[in-house]
């Protein structure tokens, strides 16, 4: 059976996890590996949580469920987007989604027709262009450069619109921690007024921030119903393998991403969306201590940083990820992160596997227990250190 260009073509030409499953090897073969590479907490679900999800499957929950979802959790996911952007939001301007991935492809299948070309940021989330590729389209990455603190610039921006049809931004931002300015929002803002271009806003890290404050592009003004907004339950609730998230968008299109829904993941399981109405009324408080931990890695990363001289941060201002430029050692980020994984046994994900403008720096997850983290940090900033001085001595 040949498959088709498609789903042939979706992965692109590079791969940028062969060190992520090196490491993964050696951790199952019994070696003691710091994984930093994946975005996950190394807390699991709250039990809270699980009860409710076990309470809803008993009492039924377990047949078909709303395909767009369960009224009241569409009505909860609204209250919290207004609440946390001020704007206006209807349960009608919800769709629930198998997770914030199933909600990218989602936006773009609901935007893009085939072959038209579809705007992210470079460096982006590892699964963006095949994302755009999967719905039809034609991905093209424009570069943020880390002088810029990864903030795109609007002039880049309107370079690449022409002949594009969608414009997708991530912020807070996965692999750099940059947190979008209002002046970048506005930016792109008025590059999508300009030209044309529909906006989808990546928001799945709205409740990291340790810098500055996270503004939705819906919320400046006129934009409500202009940009799709993804968003998703697995950062802000430790909730990656219950895959809940969703797409706030004007109802019209709305309706439409739930005719796509009836056709191909026919919704997300009962007993998931009680448990995710019940983690949303959890509130702010609950979102606060899971984030906690990183906001205290992200700042002991940062102190570490302060003491030596050869790695730099930029920007960490949010997100579970810190990206180090590594130049100083002599090494480019996919030869610092082998190098290191040899050495030290500490993996961390090379920068080039989020794209080009990331080849000089690593991306650390924030992502063990405090001792640990803080362990693989200090032995991280040791072996730079002792590269930088082998080419120094050179
Ligand atoms: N968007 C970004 C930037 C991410 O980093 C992730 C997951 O790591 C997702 C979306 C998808 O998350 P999920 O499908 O678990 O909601």
């Amino acid at each position: 059976m040949i498959g088709s260009e498609r789903i042939r073509g979706l992965r692109g030409s590079g791969d940028g996890w062969s060190l992520y499953r090196r490491a993964r090897a050696m951790a199952e073969a019994g070696e003691d590996v710091a994984e930093l590479t994946i975005g996950e907490h190394d807390v699991r679900t709250d039990p809270v949580i699980l009860d409710a999800m076990h309470d809803a499957a008993k009492a039924g929950a377990t047949g078909y469920a709303p395909v767009p979802g369960m009224t009241p959790l569409r009505a909860a996911i609204a209250e919290r987007v207004e609440a946390s952007t001020g704007v206006a939001t209807a349960p009608d301007n919800v769709l629930v989604t198998p997770g914030g991935q199933a909600g990218l492809f989602t936006a773009h299948m609901a935007l893009l027709d085939p072959g038209d070309v579809a705007l992210h940021i470079d460096p982006f989330y590892a699964t963006y262009p095949g994302t755009i590729r999967a719905a039809g389209g034609v991905p093209r990455a424009v570069e943020a450069r880390a002088a810029d603190g990864f903030q795109p610039r609007e002039d880049d921006l309107r370079a690449a619109a022409e002949g594009a049809r969608s414009l997708l931004v991530n912020s807070p931002n996965n692999p750099t921690g940059a947190v979008y300015t209002r002046e970048t929002l506005e930016g792109i803002v008025r590059v999508c007024r300009d030209t044309g271009l529909s906006l989808i806003s990546d928001e799945v890290y709205d409740t990291q921030v340790w810098q500055g404050t996270h503004l939705s592009p819906r919320a400046l003004p006129g934009m409500r119903d202009a940009v799709l907004v993804v968003g998703s339950l697995s950062k802000s609730h430790a909730m990656t393998g219950s895959r809940l998230g969703w797409v706030i968008g004007p109802p019209e299109i709305v309706a439409r991403m739930i005719e796509l829904a009836e056709v191909t993941t026919f919704g997300v399981p009962g007993f998931v969306q009680s448990a995710g109405l019940h983690a949303l009324g959890l509130g702010p408080e609950f979102e606060a201590r899971i984030a906690a931990p990183f906001r205290r890695r992200r700042d002991l990363v940062m102190t570490m940083l302060d003491r030596q001289q050869v790695l730099t941060a930029v920007p960490a201002a949010g997100a579970m990820y810190v990206m180090l430029d590594v130049s100083g050692t002599g090494m480019d980020g996919a030869g610092f992160a082998e190098a290191l994984l040899d050495a030290e046994r500490i993996a961390v994900m090379p920068g080039a596997s989020f794209g080009a403008a990331a080849r000089s720096h690593v991306r650390v997850a924030l992502s063990l227990p405090d001792d640990r983290f803080s362990d693989a940090i200090g032995r991280l900033v040791s072996f730079a250190g002792r590269q930088a001085n082998v080419r120094a001595a050179e």
